[in-house]
């Protein structure tokens, strides 16, 4: 027989008092003249972790940043940053956050080390204090070699590492990246991705935006998906996944001998005739059709007979989600 326990043995060991949101937002409005372009947004990030903004061109995602940071003035709604109220602090609050905007901004006329020698000098550091960081953080960015190169002279990768590098200069608690790896190659990317996961497991919290749903996929703890300026879906990405899309997705394309039409086609016929017995709920987009369904077993069993299809079976991912949320219609 096992001895009772005391209550000091069953209490839980003590952890660490949690850091405190670098950024909370609540009821956020943002109004250009008359039109409403951020409609009462409310985020929490927890510190440490990676939260990414997904939503089409003109969502909102660019103007709740500026907010965020104080570079836009709200119409309503609360926002701290770093434990400061912006906009009434936000200067002192983005001596605290790191940013990468969205077109990279370095100074053309200066070489790597003085980009960052200048940007650090707006943090109120001390020329030997950036002078000493300068080795680290261009190693960081893979551009030991570039030290004294002009920036006219890297690639669109490289630039891209050296904003990261200079968003580092002040050692920031919140890093914010406004579509960092737009416009790179797959290299590229995966490069910065790795930076980032780098700087996370530091202890740095991320936040991003970004257009690629396998990045947000890949880098995020939790993401919020905005549309017209309101968030339609929040949470982890398995959660996202989970709460707003059957499961499974069956793309089917190719051709169609329609032995049951005099006509045949291609695969939208197809699912025309088919696709709503066989799936939960399907959508024509050009000519491919998107089943959405729990059980897919009578679905690959009919597309068995159908020798002119070619399909793709898979599991449903967060690009699905925000179709459906968004629409398949082009922006911009
Ligand atoms: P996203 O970053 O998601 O693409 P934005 O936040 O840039 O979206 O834009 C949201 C909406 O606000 C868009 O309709 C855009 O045209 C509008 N908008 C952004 N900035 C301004 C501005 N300075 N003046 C007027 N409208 C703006």
């Amino acid at each position: 027989m096992t001895a009772p326990r005391d209550s000091a043995t069953l209490s839980t060991p003590s952890t660490p008092p949690a850091r405190p949101s670098p950024l909370l937002i609540h009821g956020l409005v943002k109004r250009y003249d008359d039109t409403e372009v951020v409609r009462g947004i409310d985020l929490e990030l927890r510190a440490g972790e990676c939260f990414t903004l997904l939503g089409p061109n003109g969502a909102g995602k660019t103007t709740t940043l500026r907010c965020a940071l104080g570079l836009t003035a709200p119409s309503a709604g609360s926002i701290r940053l770093c434990g400061e109220p912006v906009p009434e602090r936000a200067r002192e609050a983005r001596m605290r956050v790191g940013i990468v905007p969205q077109m990279d901004n370095l100074d053309p006329d200066f070489t790597c080390a003085e980009n960052l020698l200048v940007y650090g000098r707006y943090f109120g550091l001390a020329d030997a204090e950036i002078k000493a960081r300068i080795p680290e953080l261009l190693a960081f960015a893979g551009l030991e070699n570039k030290r004294d190169a002009r920036i006219q002279s890297l690639s669109g990768g490289m630039k891209r590492r050296l904003t990261l590098a200079r968003a580092l200069v002040n050692r920031p608690e919140l890093l914010v990246l406004d579509e960092p790896t737009t416009g790179l190659d797959p290299q590229a990317r995966h490069l910065i991705w790795d930076r980032l996961k780098q700087l996370i497991r530091g202890g740095t919290t991320v936040l991003l935006t970004t257009h690629f749903m396998d990045e947000a996929e890949r880098l995020s703890d939790h993401l919020a998906i905005l549309d017209n300026g309101r968030v339609l879906a929040g949470g982890s990405p398995r959660e996202v996944i989970a709460g707003h899309i059957e499961p499974q997705v069956v793309e089917v394309f190719g051709e169609w001998s329609g032995h049951e039409t005099a006509a045949g086609g291609g695969a939208a016929a197809w699912a025309n005739a088919h696709a709503a017995a066989l799936s939960d709920r399907f959508e024509i987009s050009g000519e491919t059709a998107f089943c959405y369904l729990h059980d897919a077993a009578p679905m690959l069993a009919h597309l068995a007979t159908q020798p002119g299809l070619r399909y793709l079976h898979r599991p449903a991912n967060l690009e699905d989600v925000f179709l459906k949320l968004t629409g398949r219609d082009l922006r911009d």
